[in-house]
This record gives structure tokens, C-alpha cells and sequence, in this order.
């Protein structure tokens, strides 16, 4: 047994993707113009109304569903008083005692298998402004203030920093998949805070020290495993373990002490009297309900029991929820195209395992999608979004690949010509590729009469005179009218010579 144990919590911040502000009409964008968009209700003037944000409360109560939480029919805006710079108003609406969510659960995959972890909240409050340090003043941006900022605050259930990593880069992409936030964590739209305590095993939870400035899921893993190994050393040479906070110093890859730990209790928190606690109504509940998606764990469990996918390919398909519909509309076009048995995509939906013909065209899809689709998209600096390929499109290619009708250089040709001139597989088979097959044959009929009118030369070439293969190729190229393809010519010329031997 360990001589120590770790108890491992986070506190997430996401940007909601609300058009405007959490509590004014203020539009809400990252790198626009310093002070540009701020208005008296977020430089909190005297006398200016706050008025709650619709689309993010709603944005919150998707969250707080997605994370299993029992949602509040009563949840309440307070102040949370605090001095900062980068607030005007001394103060944070924010939430503490009834807040969006509470008694919430996550489940995400680690290399030990499927874990569970407890969410102690979610609640809704407004960003600070951002501090510019420069030279030797700080310069102040009030653009982000006041944004819908919501905090996802989870249990000390994670045992090891590489479970904190995994959990980070499942939740990002739950928020992705909810349309909610991008999850960018360079330009801090996802931000995260971690706290730490260690304990010798079976004493039960440490002295707390939280993280800040983490900046990267690589950099929550990197900070808690030096501040497991500080506080496991300081406590075996006797030591105690101060309650505070530190920050991560990527440069010299260790944490710093920051400040000592407020408690809530220091924040005094009291109801905000401008802002009446939300009561969500039945429509409002609707609303959440019908924009909740397949959340990507429960997907890549089902298209993985449905398609009998590897890990590798369920893993890459659901990375992305616009690959993932991708994906699914190139199997309901197979469905549809009568490959199969005809249940469509409900096949799918209820996880049975697809009929043989589907899990074929599926199995192919997935390699080409993670193959020679990324490639090719990546050479043309593409993204599948924005990119000439339909589903429909990759179904037909995928189903001539799968049934014998070409081989995989010409689907390889195909994809490049479909993304290059925006047409249907099918017709570039047609209009290009066999097209340029007949061209082949009116080569051939040249070669061969090239090699009867010049017998000599060709049997120099079988002999191991290779010096009479350009003067062959000269006569092909000029019979051609220099229409001819000479890369084309040498294939078709060397194959024949071979043949004849
Ligand atoms: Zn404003």
C-alpha cells in the first residue's frame, strides 16, 4: 500500500457562448479592441440594473444536466465581495447557496478503465476584466468583465494528476459537443484551477493547496505531480502543509506560494437585491432538454458496440461531434442506399450490432476517414466542415472501394479529385478517371505500332540496352502529337516490352 494517499479536486471556469454578457447587452468576444465593449452596468455605476442573460442560464442548466446534477427550480445571484482591480465593483455576482446544479457526477474514460467523480456544484457568475502587465505599469481591459463565466466545481475524487488530465480533456469536449463553449484553454475560454492534499492512507483528507495559472491539461498534470511530491517530502521530514494558494511556474516547472487561502466565509456573501432568483418554467426546461446532444463518452460506447470499431478509430471519430454526425451520415446514407437491411440509423441508436454490409462500409469509412481523408484534407489545409465532402459523397466512394468496383488508388484519386473540383465521385469516375483510361488505349495503339515500325530497338531494350527507351519514347511522345502523358507512356512502353519477352 501507498504510504501516502492524494485527494485531487477541480475548479473549471468555461466561457459560456452567449452572444452578450452574463448581466448587460454588452457583446461578448475575445480580441476585440481594449474598453471597447463595457457599458455602466458592467463598469458597475451607481444606479444601473443588472438584468440575467436567458441564453446562459440555459447554456448552465444544459451543463448542469449534462453532469447529472440535481438542477435548482430556485437558483440565486449574491455578491461576492472582494477587492479587484479588474472589477469595478468590488464585488462578483456569482452564486454560493443556491446555485445552478449541486450533487452532480461524471464518468470518463482513464487507462485504469471507466471512473466516476462526484461534481460539488455548478454555478453561474460574471468574469473579471483582464490586468495587462506592461513594463512597469498595468493596464486595465474591462472587455471581459461581465461575461457569462460558469464554474464547475468537483469533489476531491481524483487519486492521480494523469486522472485529472483525462477528465479535463473528456469535460472539454462535453462542453464542445454542447455547443456551449469552445474550450479553448490558450485563450482561456476553459480555464482551471486544481487543489491537492495528501495524507498519509486511511487519515482521510489532507491540508487543501490550490493551483492556479493552468493554463493546459498538461499543466494541471505537471503541477500536481510536483506538488505531490513537495508536500509528500515536506510532511515525511515533519513539516505541515500550509492552506494556500500557488501558482504554476512553467518556466521553472514547479508551484509558488501565491497568498494564503481566503474561506467563504471571508467573501460575505449576500443575495444580490437587483437580480430575483431564476424559477425555470416548463417551457425553459423544454428548451434545455431539446438542445442536450449525445454526450461523446455514451457515443464512442455505441458507434463501438454498433460498428465493432477499434478504440483507435472510435476514439478519433467522436473526438470531434462534427466528424461524429459525419461519420453517422455516411452509415444512414449506406442505410438508405439499401446496403443492408434497411434499419437505418436505428441500428445505431440502440447500440445492436450492425448488419455485415453497414459494419463493412463502416469499418472503411473510419480507416479512410482517419487515413487518407486527414491527409489530404491537412494538405489542403482544410477542415471536413468547410471542405467539398458530403457524407453522401464519401458513402459512394466508400461503397465502390468496399464492393470491388475500384481499388484504393483510384479512391485515393477520387477523394483528391472530389475535394479539388467539388463534384460527385461518380462522375469524376466517369468524366476523369476512366476517361483517362481510354486515353491509355489510343497510347497503346501507338506504342505498338512505334515497336513494329522499330523491331531493332525493342529487342536492344530486352537485351539490357536501356539507352533505346528514350528514343522509343521520343517516337510515342511525337506520333501523340505531345498530347500524351510521358509518365504514362514509359508504364504502357516498359509493360509492353516485357510482355513481348
Ligand atoms: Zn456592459
Amino acid at each position: 500500500m501507498a504510504l501516502f494517499q492524494t485527494f485531487v479536486g477541480l475548479e473549471i471556469h468555461i466561457h459560456l457562448l452567449t452572444k452578450t454578457k452574463v448581466f448587460c447587452g454588452c457583446k461578448s468576444a475575445y480580441g476585440d479592441k481594449p474598453n471597447t465593449n463595457i457599458c455602466p452596468v458592467c463598469l458597475g455605476y451607481p444606479g444601473v440594473l443588472p438584468a440575467v442573460n436567458k441564453e446562459a442560464l440555459k447554456m448552465s442548466y444544459m451543463v448542469g444536466t449534462a453532469l447529472n446534477c440535481e438542477l435548482s427550480p430556485h437558483t440565486l445571484f449574491e455578491r461576492k465581495n472582494y477587492f479587484y482591480p479588474d472589477m469595478t465593483k468590488n464585488y462578483q455576482i456569482s452564486q454560493f447557496s443556491d446555485p445552478v446544479g449541486v450533487n452532480g457526477w461524471f464518468e470518463f474514460e482513464t487507462d485504469g478503465g471507466i471512473k466516476r467523480i462526484r461534481i460539488h456544484d455548478v454555478h453561474l457568475e460574471e468574469d473579471a476584466g483582464k490586468m495587462i502587465h506592461d513594463g512597469n505599469r498595468t493596464l486595465l481591459d474591462y472587455n471581459r468583465a461581465g461575461t457569462s463565466l460558469l464554474e464547475i466545481v468537483t469533489e476531491p475524487d481524483f487519486s492521480t494528476s494523469e486522472e485529472a488530465e483525462n477528465f479535463l480533456q473528456s469535460f472539454q469536449r462535453m462542453v464542445r459537443y454542447l455547443g456551449v463553449c469552445d474550450g479553448n484553454m490558450e485563450e482561456g475560454s476553459l480555464r482551471c484551477d486544481a487543489n491537492i492534499s495528501i495524507n498519509k492512507t486511511g487519515k482521510g483528507l489532507g491540508t487543501k493547496v490550490e493551483i492556479k495559472n493552468l493554463n493546459s491539461s498538461r499543466f494541471v498534470r505537471k503541477a500536481l505531480q510536483y506538488e505531490y511530491k513537495r508536500q509528500a517530502k515536506t510532511i515525511k521530514n515533519g513539516g505541515k502543509i500550509v492552506q494556500e494558494t500557488r501558482l504554476w511556474i512553467e518556466e521553472k516547472q514547479k508551484t509558488r506560494s501565491m497568498r494564503t487561502k481566503e474561506t467563504a466565509h471571508d467573501y460575505r456573501y449576500f443575495p444580490e437585491p437587483d437580480i430575483p432568483p431564476f424559477v425555470p418554467d416548463e417551457m425553459f426546461m423544454q428548451s434545455v432538454n431539446d438542445s442536450m446532444v449525445e454526450l461523446p463518452f455514451v457515443r464512442k460506447q455505441r458507434l463501438q458496440k454498433a460498428y465493432s470499431l477499434t478504440e483507435e478509430f472510435a476514439v478519433f471519430i467522436t473526438e470531434d461531434k462534427f466528424r461524429a454526425d459525419f461519420f453517422e451520415a455516411v452509415i444512414s446514407a449506406g442505410a438508405g442506399a439499401g446496403t443492408g437491411t434497411g434499419t437505418g440509423t436505428g441500428t445505431a441508436v440502440t447500440g445492436t450490432p450492425a448488419p455485415a454490409a453497414i459494419a463493412a462500409i463502416a469499418a472503411t469509412a473510419a480507416k479512410w476517414l482517419k487515413g487518407e481523408t486527414v491527409k489530404q484534407l491537412g494538405r489542403r489545409n482544410l477542415e471536413l466542415s468547410d471542405s467539398p465532402l458530403s457524407p453522401i459523397r464519401f458513402f459512394s466512394l466508400m461503397k465502390m472501394l468496399s464492393d470491388g468496383t475500384i481499388h484504393a488508388n483510384i479512391a485515393r484519386q477520387l477523394l483528391e479529385l472530389t475535394l479539388d473540383q467539388d463534384e460527385d465521385p461518380e462522375i469524376l469516375l466517369e468524366r476523369d478517371v476512366l476517361a483517362g483510361s481510354d486515353d491509355d488505349a489510343e497510347i497503346a495503339e501507338i506504342i505498338d505500332s512505334v515497336l513494329s515500325n522499330n523491331p531493332e530497338a525493342a529487342v536492344q531494350i530486352q537485351e539490357g540496352n536501356t539507352k533505346a527507351v528514350g528514343f522509343l519514347m521520343g517516337q510515342v511522345m511525337k506520333a501523340s502529337q505531345g498530347s500524351a502523358d510521358p509518365k504514362t507512356v514509359r508504364i504502357l512502353l516498359m509493360e509492353k516490352l516485357t510482355n513481348k519477352k
